[in-house]
């Protein structure tokens, strides 16, 4: 007999992972767990990390979008896993195969970095975070947009929750940069992030960059009245603040367009598509407008 006849494929895969669970990264919950044998139908995949809190850095739905296989280190308290994530299509539906080790023991953190846990552990947050950041603003980027809004919608519908995505774009941000130069478009981009950032519910709602000098905010779980009352504080913050760049002052305005989840906007597309054409309407009022679906 063939020596590879001996070997057992599901036996090297236990003995390499301390877990493997099937998970459906866009609900965001165990289907099964497939090593340990618990069937743990619908608990929250991220419970594994001991947190309240979906993973900003979530690799299952990136390989469930991007459909290739993805990897990162997580700390669970003193723990550090290597994760693997991977796509399987069963009758066509596509699903998360997560393999989880557990390399505490292995100490290879330490080794190659000589430094101490807690510097590891900062050093580890830090590397999944630049992956969905954009680095000029320190707000969210594109590719968390993709990954999150999915997952905030089909939450809100399934929780009879209400959900709004504001879109801003800072008005003639082009003569900023004509009448000062670049990188003072650039501080004026980064002190913008700032504002909205400081001006979010922490952990609740959430900002990132979409483009050049636009921004998608999402409110989660707040009333239509209150999020305009908010977009409005924070349009005002925008129009007062005194951007100091050498020793000049400037100021600028900002354009909003604000969609709330409806029948007609239950999916990413249409509900970025239609903030979109509300913040269309607000250039077309003049600018420094707020306008919602
Ligand atoms: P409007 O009120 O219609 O939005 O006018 P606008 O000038 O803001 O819009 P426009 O689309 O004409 O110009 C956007 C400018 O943003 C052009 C581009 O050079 C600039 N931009 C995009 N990304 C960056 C960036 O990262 N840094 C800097 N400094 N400028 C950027
Ligand atoms: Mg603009
Ligand atoms: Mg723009």
């Amino acid at each position: 007999m063939n020596t590879y006849e001996y070997i057992n494929e599901r036996d090297i895969l236990y003995n390499l992972f301390d877990c493997i669970r099937i998970v459906d990264p866009i609900r965001k919950v165990v289907i099964h767990q497939i090593k340990n044998e618990v069937d743990i139908e619908k608990l929250p995949c991220y419970e594994f990390w001991n947190r309240n809190q979906v993973c900003e850095n979530c690799i299952s739905i990136r390989a469930y979008n991007e459909e290739k296989s993805f990897s990162k280190i997580e700390f669970n308290k003193e723990k550090v896993y290597f994760v693997i994530a991977t796509l399987i299509k069963i009758n066509c539906t596509k699903y998360i195969v997560e393999a989880l080790k557990d390399v505490t023991e292995d100490n290879i953190l330490e080794k190659i970095s000589k430094k101490s846990i807690s510097d590891i552990t900062k050093e580890v947050n830090r590397l999944n975070e630049i992956v969905v950041k954009d680095e000029l603003t320190g707000c969210f980027n594109i590719r968390y947009v993709n990954e999150m809004l999915p997952f905030n919608i089909l939450d809100s519908i399934n929780e009879n929750k209400t959900l709004s995505v504001c879109m801003l774009d800072l008005d003639y941000f082009k003569q900023i940069n004509d009448t000062y130069g670049h990188l003072c478009g650039d501080f004026v981009l980064k002190e913008v992030g700032k504002i909205l950032k400081d001006n979010i519910r922490k952990d609740i709602d959430w900002v990132a960059r979409y483009g050049g000098e636009e921004f998608i905010i999402v409110f989660n779980n707040m009333s239509l009245k209150n999020v305009t009352k908010r977009v409005q504080a924070i349009k005002d913050k925008i129009e007062k603040h005194e951007f100091k760049w050498k020793d000049k002052v400037i100021k600028i305005t900002s354009s909003f367009g604000i969609s709330t989840l409806d029948e007609d906007t239950k999916t990413v597309e249409s509900i970025l598509e239609s903030a979109d054409k509300m913040l269309y309407l607000s250039k077309q009022k003049g600018r420094n407008n707020i306008s919602h679906k």
